[in-house]
């Protein structure tokens, strides 16, 4: 028997964003951040009657609205199926190096970086695309890592009910690479370790060893 949970009833589980969530259509909020953005352009001296920029402000609020903050929008939650765990599975279940491309909230500059996702599941499965789709869907919102790290974590534990769940990320900020320190080599490292991730020795060593702290180039 497969059992499907309703985006508000997961989204109210999972810790929130500070954020409310918007009335207004996409054509209007991309209409409205475009006028922003011109805005920012003009006071920053660019000429906007220039071919290669005049149309930057409406390409930057497409891509804030319908793709890199699609996260702020309930309707692209993925549809989480869950599935009875009918062959008793009560090993780990880990998704390795799934791909974090997020936006940092205090400059928005990209963090980009790799996610080790895993569970032990109770009495139910869900299809292994879906992590991937779960990490992506809170990755594009503006984010703090350890926000982001806890949001995926909340949602599984809550949607696959069982309390052992381990989520790390390891990523570069563009915000330190590119301005203020501007190592260009550093990287941040976060986990949530959950149930048995956290409290059995073995259980945790496994999990960390799957989990990539280099090699992000
Ligand atoms: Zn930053």
């Amino acid at each position: 028997m497969s059992k499907k949970f309703s985006t508000e009833d997961i989204l109210a589980q999972v810790r929130p964003t500070p954020m409310f969530v918007s009335q207004l259509s996409a054509d209007k909020k991309i209409e409205i951040i475009a006028g922003h953005f011109q805005g920012i352009m003009e006071t920053l001296g660019l000429d906007l009657k220039n071919d290669s920029l005049k149309e930057s402000p409406k390409r930057i609020a497409r891509m804030y609205v319908n793709e890199i903050f699609s996260g702020l929008n309930p309707e692209f939650f993925p549809k989480m199926t869950v599935i009875e765990n009918e062959m008793q599975y009560d090993q780990m279940v880990l998704v390795q190096d799934i791909n974090v491309l997020s936006v940092c909230e205090h400059h928005f500059q990209t963090i980009h970086g790799l996610a080790t996702v895993a569970y032990i599941p109770n009495k139910k499965v869900v299809g292994l695309s879906k992590i991937n789709r779960v990490v992506q869907f809170f990755s594009r919102r503006p984010q703090v890592q350890e926000r982001l790290t806890k949001q995926i974590a909340d949602c599984l534990q809550y949607v696959l009910e069982t309390e052992h769940v381990g989520v790390h990320i390891n990523a570069k900020h563009y915000c330190v690479i590119a301005r203020g320190v501007q190592d260009a080599h550093s990287s941040t490292s976060t986990s949530d370790l959950r149930g048995h991730f956290k409290t059995k020795h073995e259980t945790r060593i496994e999990f960390l060893k799957h989990c990539r702290t280099k090699g992000l180039d």
